[in-house]
């Protein structure tokens, strides 16, 4: 899931918080895809929350604040043209 806007795209992120509060335990995997019990996934988030951690990337994202923003934005071009 992506949201573009103009040059730049963000990515969705998931408040740990809201999903503590929500119960969304479904849907999550581990590093080796794995998938999660809900069990499992409540005490990764509490975790998670406790080092003080705020979102969870949705998706591929190597740009992520997980303490205060979520995803900081990409620039949705490859190279920028170098003016000559
Ligand atoms: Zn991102």
């Amino acid at each position: 899931m992506e949201l573009r806007t103009g040059k730049h795209m963000k990515h969705m992120s998931l408040s740990i918080a809201g999903a503590l509060k929500n119960k969304m335990f479904r849907g999550f995997s581990d590093d080796n895809g794995r998938a999660l019990r809900a069990k499992e996934v409540r005490l990764m988030l509490i975790d998670l929350f406790n080092k003080g951690h705020r979102y969870m990337p949705i998706g591929e994202c190597d740009n992520f604040d997980p303490f205060s923003e979520g995803c900081r934005g990409h620039v949705d071009i490859p190279e920028p043209k170098e003016a000559k």
